[in-house]
């Protein structure tokens, strides 16, 4: 993820730094640079523009212009407000609940919701020391609920067994009283995708809410889908109480276009990187690094 952009960058960063003096016009030329890499790495046009609005009159500040390496003060200004896009670090779990703590995963089908709930378990079972359960609530692809299954038995946590034909509302409430009687302290709710967004998906993962009340809700975005990512969390946000997002394939070739524009569409905060199939790679989203790894 952000190849491109860091390239990019470096290449217009390098050259801000040749520069003994900047006067406002090579300022000009090299924000101008910048919008124009940010919307390369589909960055949505509106945070693009504000990105510059914030950075300009910080990098015109005569201090700057005057310094002694007006280049390196550059990067900084602009490293500090990649930080500030992509939100404040935000590691907390709320677990905040009597036990079994719910939790649900939303999201399009295809998106690694199911992988991400696996992966979230085997986090949360050696972060938090809690014992863990997963339940599969995508009745409409039997694969899906079995998928969960396997993934349980491979990584050794518990799944609630399948009753095929069961609805999401019953399977909730059987889960509740199966974690009960298993020790286990929290569910991880995987729920059903679809390849997009529709009422029903949507009338559905509300009902669910209603009905475990979760602590936490993800929502788990593809972060090839770009800025599109960042547009469906809206959307889920106008329905459920999103906590927040785990950005999956961020190993992969993604501009970083989700990565950037998420907090400001969405309003919710990354909180996880999905970072390879295997169930140990999903990492704590940290914006200081990301932003390092973005400006090289
Ligand atoms: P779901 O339909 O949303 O439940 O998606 P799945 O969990 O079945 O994932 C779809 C595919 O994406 C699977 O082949 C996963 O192994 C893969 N996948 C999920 N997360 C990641 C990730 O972070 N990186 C990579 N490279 N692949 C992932």
């Amino acid at each position: 993820m952000f190849e491109n952009l860091t390239n990019k960058f470096e290449e217009i960063f390098s050259s801000l730094k040749k520069a003994p003096s900047l006067d406002e016009k090579q300022v000009d030329e090299g924000l101008r640079a910048i919008r124009q890499a940010l919307l390369e790495a589909d960055v949505s046009l509106d945070v693009a523009k504000d990105f510059i609005a914030k950075v300009k009159p910080k990098v015109l500040g005569q201090e700057i212009i005057r310094s002694t390496s007006p280049g390196d003060m550059v990067v900084k200004i602009v490293y500090d407000e990649l930080v500030s896009l992509l939100g404040e670090s935000n590691t907390d779990i709320n677990l905040n609940a009597v036990p079994p703590v719910p939790m649900m995963l939303v999201g399009l089908q295809g998106s690694g919701k199911t992988t991400t709930t696996a992966k979230l378990a085997k986090y949360l079972e050696k972060n938090k020391k809690k014992k863990i359960m997963m339940v599969s609530l995508d009745v409409y692809r039997p694969a899906a609920q079995e998928q969960l299954r396997s993934l349980g038995e491979q990584n050794n946590i518990l799944t609630l067994p399948i009753i095929e034909g069961q609805l999401p509302a019953d399977i909730c409430r059987r889960a509740v009283s199966a974690a009960s009687l298993n020790g286990a302290e929290i569910i991880l709710f995987d729920t059903a995708g679809r390849t997009q967004i529709d009422l029903q998906m949507m009338s559905e993962i509300k009902q669910i809410e209603n009905i475990i009340n979760p602590t936490e809700t993800f929502l788990v975005a593809d972060s090839l889908t770009g800025q599109v990512a960042a547009e469906v969390a809206k959307e889920f946000k106008n329905t459920v109480n999103l906590t927040g997002i785990v950005l999956t394939r961020a190993d992969g070739d993604a501009r970083g276009g989700a990565a950037l524009s998420m907090k400001y569409v969405s309003q919710v905060p990354i909180k996880f990187l999905g970072v390879g199939e295997k169930i140990e790679n999903l990492e704590v989203f940290h914006p200081d690094r990301i932003a390092n790894r973005i400006l090289g």
